[in-house]
């Protein structure tokens, strides 16, 4: 059975140190350089479907989180407020929604802006009990690929059908497998905010934009301010979780009196769509790690190359090897000397690490210039060029395969 805690441990991704509390992870250095060229990608993915990224604080005004309805429906699972003053109380934020809301409403907004697509990479909090919390699955301090894109309404479809399309994208990037696609509906037993009218319209829209796929229907799993489409990814167990969701709000943009102008001048409330690509970067990487059993695509993987001189104490090897080391940082790749040890300890370590790439070089390949890949999967490509080396590993990095050769 693979379990992202004990591969965290292993591989050295993460710490869980009870002194720092339970559910608030610490990311070591290859979790942190993993995760931030996913965190770089999925940026980019979004810049170039016309997102603008904002940066907003932890900590808001008690105030903010009473209008946007989260301290009335939501306060059993936030932190409880911190009082500076008799009226000055503060509250760690459970959700970036109310902040994104004041970007919208930073100045006057016009029709010609919309859908105004606002994203941040953003930490938010959630006060889980402690006997639930275990490695990256289930937190206390979220970072999550999170944004909201606010639209007219006759924008809505066409533009979660994009969301969905930039999900599948992203997925498959990252190697994620989709189980399916659930709709979250209203059920028994919940409070929500919103009218009976701005429910159904906001469930015609969303089934709309699921035209023709295949949906199982979850009531009582809807956001309280709305339905919402969760895209489920399985891991090798079968077990299913949600990364992706794409959300549907009337609620919010009345709430912070939100509107733009529209052609004819007129004011207009805009659709408030919450959507996250890849969810947060912890249950993210939960999955990540099982359903690659550490074995990242080399894109993110922590170290793409360990250089590895057959005679350490060979000055001709070593320095060829420090040489090929610096080269590969310098053309953007995550590479690393070996540490030390005999050769066969050398060897299984870079595989215990799930290296993709060794570059292993003996005497006649310093002396050439040259280098021989060993591939993580076993595989062993002849010596060539130490630059065509590198280069063959820096277009595999590129192109973000799976497969280890283009
Ligand atoms: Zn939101």
């Amino acid at each position: 059975m693979i379990d992202h805690r004990r591969l965290g441990r292993e591989l050295e991704l993460f710490v869980s140190d009870p002194l720092a509390g339970a559910g608030l992870p610490i990311w070591l250095p290859a979790g942190a350089a993993a995760r931030h060229a996913v965190e770089a990608y999925v940026h980019e993915l979004e810049r170039r479907a016309g997102y603008q990224h904002v940066y907003s604080p932890l900590l808001g005004k008690r105030e903010l989180f009473a209008l946007s309805g989260h301290l009335d429906y939501f306060a059993d699972d936030m932190f409880p407020p911190m009082r500076l003053s008799p009226d000055d109380e503060f509250v760690l934020r459970p959700a970036l929604c109310p902040h994104h809301a004041l970007v919208f409403r930073a100045r006057g907004r016009s029709y010609r802006e919309l859908p105004l697509r606002v994203g941040e990479l953003g930490g938010m909090y959630r006060a889980e009990r402690s006997g639930v919390l275990g490695g990256l699955s289930r937190v206390r301090a979220i970072s999550l690929n999170d944004a909201h894109n606010f639209c007219a309404l006759d924008q809505v479809g066409e533009e979660v059908a994009a969301i969905l399309a930039l999900i599948r994208e992203a997925h498959a990037a990252l190697g994620v497998r989709p189980a399916g696609f659930r709709l979250s509906l209203r059920g028994p037993g919940q409070r929500y905010v919103g009218t009976d009218e701005q429910w159904r319209r906001a469930e015609d829209l969303l089934r709309e934009a699921l035209n023709g796929v295949d949906v199982v229907e979850a009531p009582g799993d809807a956001a309280f301010y709305g339905p919402k489409i969760d895209i489920q990814v399985a891991d090798p167990a079968g077990r299913e979780s949600t990364l992706a969701t794409v959300q549907l709000d009337f609620d919010k943009p009345e709430k912070f009196d939100l509107s733009y102008t529209d052609s004819d001048g007129g004011r207009q409330r805009p659709v408030m769509v919450h959507r996250s690509l890849v969810g947060s970067m912890e249950r993210l990487f939960a999955h990540l790690i099982e359903a690659h059993n550490g074995a990242f695509p080399p894109w993110y993987a922590p170290v793409q190359v360990t250089v590895l001189p057959v005679d350490p104490e060979d000055p001709g090897q070593a320095a060829a090897a420090d040489r090929l080391a610096r080269d590969a940082v310098a053309l953007g790749l995550r590479a690393e000397r070996d540490g030390g040890g005999s050769l066969g300890s050398r060897i299984r370590d870079t595989a215990r690490r799930r290296v993709p790439y060794v570059a292993v070089l003996g005497a006649r390949e310093a002396a050439d210039g040259a280098v021989a890949l060993r591939l993580r999967d076993g595989r062993r490509l002849d010596p060539r060029p130490a630059a065509d080396a590198l280069a063959l590993v820096a277009s595999v990095v590129a192109t973000r395969s799976a497969a280890l050769l283009p």
